[in-house]
């Protein structure tokens, strides 16, 4: 691997229950993510459908943003250079079709 390559070898892809996006509605059961564990209660997440930011919640689903949430993110850069990678895999596959 060339000093470029920056995209990490492993992810842990997971289901979730299924909850609706905040913003597009869309289905989401399973969450695939940087950290090598199921999604916990306050992590971030990013829609497969419409790339927005959310956070599961205590259930583990998906909650819109909130003001200290974006404050979270802004405050870490581990966190925007996460939420960045996995932007950019997302903006290089297109997202799933949907069913309904
Ligand atoms: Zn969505």
């Amino acid at each position: 691997m060339g000093s470029q390559s920056k995209q990490r070898e492993a992810y842990l892809t997971s289901r979730v229950p299924a909850a609706l996006c905040p913003a597009c509605g869309c289905v989401l059961d399973a969450a695939t993510g940087t950290a090598l564990h199921a999604p916990r209660p306050s992590d971030f997440g990013i829609c497969c459908q419409c790339r927005i930011i959310f956070v599961f919640d205590s259930q583990r689903k998906p909650r819109p943003m909130t003001p200290d949430d974006w404050a979270e993110i802004a405050g870490s850069a581990r966190l925007l250079a996460e939420i960045q990678e996995l932007r950019g895999i997302l903006a290089s596959n297109p997202p799933p079709p949907r069913f309904w």
